[in-house]
C-alpha cells in the first residue's frame, strides 16, 4: 500500500559534498504523524475485508492465502495491532526522490536559486510522489523543460 501524500517527514543529509558515490542518510520517519498510520490501518483493513469475500476464497488454499511476508492480523477490529503490522512491514522501495525541491533549492524554472545559467532536472525536484513508477515522469519533465529553454532562446 503506497499512501498518497504522507504528513510525516524524515529528513535526507549529505556525507559528502564532493563524492557523488557516498549515498546520503536518509531517515524516513514513516508514520511519525498519527494520520499516517490510521491511512495506513484503515487501508490493510480494506484488502482484509476484501480477502474476506467470497469472490477471493477461490484463491484460499488449504492454509490460507500465501503470502510473502507476514500475515495481516486475524482480528479486522484490533487497530493495534493493524499499527504494528504497518511499523513492522513499512519499507522504501528504489524511488527516492525529492532532495532538491522546488521553492527551496532551485525554482518554478528549474534553475537553481542564485545561478541562473544552472537547472536540475531530475526526480529530486518532485514536490511529491507521482504515485507511479518515476521513470516516465521524469522523461516527461526533461522533455518538457528542454522544450521551454529552446522556446526562451529563440524568442
Ligand atoms: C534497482 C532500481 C530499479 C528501478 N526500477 C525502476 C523501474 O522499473 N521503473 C521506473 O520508472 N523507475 C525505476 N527505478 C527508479 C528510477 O531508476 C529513478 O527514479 C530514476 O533513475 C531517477 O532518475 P534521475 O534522473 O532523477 O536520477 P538518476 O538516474 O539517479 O541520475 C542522477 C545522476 O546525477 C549524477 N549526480 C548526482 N550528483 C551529482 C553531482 N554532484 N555532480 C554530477 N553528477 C551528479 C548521478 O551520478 C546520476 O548519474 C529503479 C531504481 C532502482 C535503483
Amino acid at each position: 500500500m503506497k499512501p498518497d501524500g504522507p504528513l510525516s517527514y524524515g529528513n535526507l543529509k549529505l556525507q559528502s559534498s564532493s563524492d557523488v558515490r557516498i549515498s546520503p542518510n536518509v531517515h524516513f520517519n514513516y508514520f511519525a504523524h498519527p494520520l499516517d498510520l490510521a491511512r495506513c490501518v484503515s487501508g490493510l483493513k480494506k484488502i482484509g475485508d476484501l480477502l474476506n469475500t467470497k469472490s477471493l476464497k477461490a484463491f484460499k488454499g488449504t492454509e490460507g492465502y500465501k503470502f510473502f511476508g507476514p500475515t495481516l492480523p486475524l482480528n479486522q477490529t484490533d487497530d493495534a495491532s493493524f499499527g504494528q503490522f504497518c511499523r513492522d512491514t513499512v519499507s522504501s522501495f528504489w524511488h527516492y526522490h525529492g532532495g532538491c525541491l522546488v521553492g527551496k533549492v532551485v525554482d518554478s524554472s528549474l534553475r537553481v536559486i542564485g545561478i541562473n545559467a544552472l537547472r536540475v532536472v531530475d526526480g529530486s525536484t518532485f514536490n511529491s510522489s507521482p504515485g507511479t513508477n518515476p521513470q516516465a515522469t521524469l522523461m516527461m519533465l526533461g522533455r518538457h523543460t528542454g522544450l521551454k529553454m529552446l522556446e526562451q532562446r529563440s524568442s
